[in-house]
């Protein structure tokens, strides 16, 4: 079947998903096109923002790939106070972004989960509950969630990172810390509780071959979650992975592979959220861009306060690490204008596969 007759179909089959992972030049571009065309349709020319407070890297983990894992010594450990989370989210409001994302390395002590309890509640209560809020802050027991849902967080991101079990084993440690099997369980009982769940996967990683990114794709299309979050893989050098960054694809390829990703899921699943990853935007000046290009529809522009954010690199050369969140805003409106798109201010922009499933 050509590339053509593929992005004419209603359903689409492994085999298709991959000969449209490995297609280039002109046929690529049809797909992206075609991509973009299901969005407008769909969703419109909407961008959607979620203002990102990065609020912790300690984290009890050590995921090969990530910077703030907890054996990199080299990283100086900091927390938010909660007057800053605070100041964060009234910033956000301020900006119209509508909703914030509170990301974090990962904690499970009862100090920890008090905390984002309260944070949550008191966000909630910022002009009456204006703001939307999603959280990403790791794996947790299945009350913690819900605790956390009940004071108001609406939406959660944990990325599956692959997945395929042997990949995951590959890109993390075989512990009793990080198991497949429970990241997974985490992944359902957050759509169990009801929480507009997201997951996603990075893109480039070693060993990753295009049957891992077709299999990544029907796991999210399997698990019907409301967001996705994809992004290339950016190898840092104070993690294990790093001694392998000499095999995986180009830059060029990575950033190709992630909008191809990007725009098969958005025939497979229209009406979901997918995010343009600053990840996109640090191996490419104009990444963030082709990503809404190519089907995203959202952005998490960086409100951490700027004496943290050397402190959250989980990988090197992060995009926009020295901007003020208001150049940050104004920079965005005109990018996005510029490729024909508008950024939705003061509302939750909330996933529309989502909200109809709910219906
Ligand atoms: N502790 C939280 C948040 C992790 S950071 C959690 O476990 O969900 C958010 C995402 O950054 C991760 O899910 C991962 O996909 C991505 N990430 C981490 N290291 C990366 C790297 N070196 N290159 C690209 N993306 C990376």
């Amino acid at each position: 079947m050509s590339t053509k007759e593929i992005l004419e179909k209603q359903h689409l089959e492994k085999e298709d998903i991959k000969h449209l992972l490995s297609t280039t030049g002109r046929e690529m571009e049809m797909l992206l096109h075609k991509a973009l065309e299901v969005k407008l349709n769909r969703l419109d020319n909407y961008v959607h923002l979620r203002g990102l407070i990065e609020f912790s890297n300690i984290c009890r983990k050590s995921c090969l790939y990530c910077g703030v894992r907890s054996k990199n010594s080299k990283v100086e450990r900091y927390t938010l106070t909660e007057e800053e989370v605070i100041e964060c989210a009234r910033l956000a409001h301020q900006l119209g972004y509508g909703s914030v994302a509170i990301q974090s390395g990962e904690r499970n002590d009862p100090a920890f989960v008090e905390q984002i309890t309260r944070l949550v509640r008191r966000i909630k209560e910022i002009d009456h509950g204006s703001l939307g809020i999603t959280l990403s802050l790791g794996e947790q027991s299945d009350e913690t969630y819900r605790q956390w849902f009940e004071a108001g967080a609406h939406r959660y991101l944990l990325r599956i990172e692959a997945s395929n079990e042997e990949l995951y084993y590959k890109i993390h440690p075989h512990d009793e810390q990080h198991d497949f099997h429970r990241r997974l369980a985490c992944i359902d009982s957050l759509l169990n509780i009801g929480y507009q769940t997201g997951t996603g996967v990075m893109v480039g990683l070693p060993f990753q071959t295009l049957d891992n990114l077709a299999d990544d794709l029907l796991f999210f299309r399997h698990k019907d979650v409301a967001m996705v979050g994809m992004g290339p893989y950016i190898p840092h050098p104070d993690t294990p992975l790093y001694q392998y960054a000499d095999q995986i694809p180009s830059v060029k390829e990575r950033m190709e592979l992630t909008l191809k990703m990007i725009a098969i899921l958005r025939l497979m699943m229209p009406e979901i959220n997918m995010v343009a990853a600053t990840a996109n935007q640090t191996i490419d000046p104009l990444g963030r861009e082709k990503a809404i290009a190519a089907g995203a529809n959202v952005i998490m522009p960086n409100l951490t306060p700027n004496q943290y954010r050397e402190d959250y690199l989980i990988y090197p050369d992060k995009a926009c690490v020295s901007d003020k969140p208001e150049e940050c805003y104004t920079c965005l409106d005109i990018r996005m204008k510029a490729i024909g798109h508008q950024i939705l201010y003061n509302a939750w922009g909330d996933s529309v596969a989502f909200t109809k499933k709910k219906k």
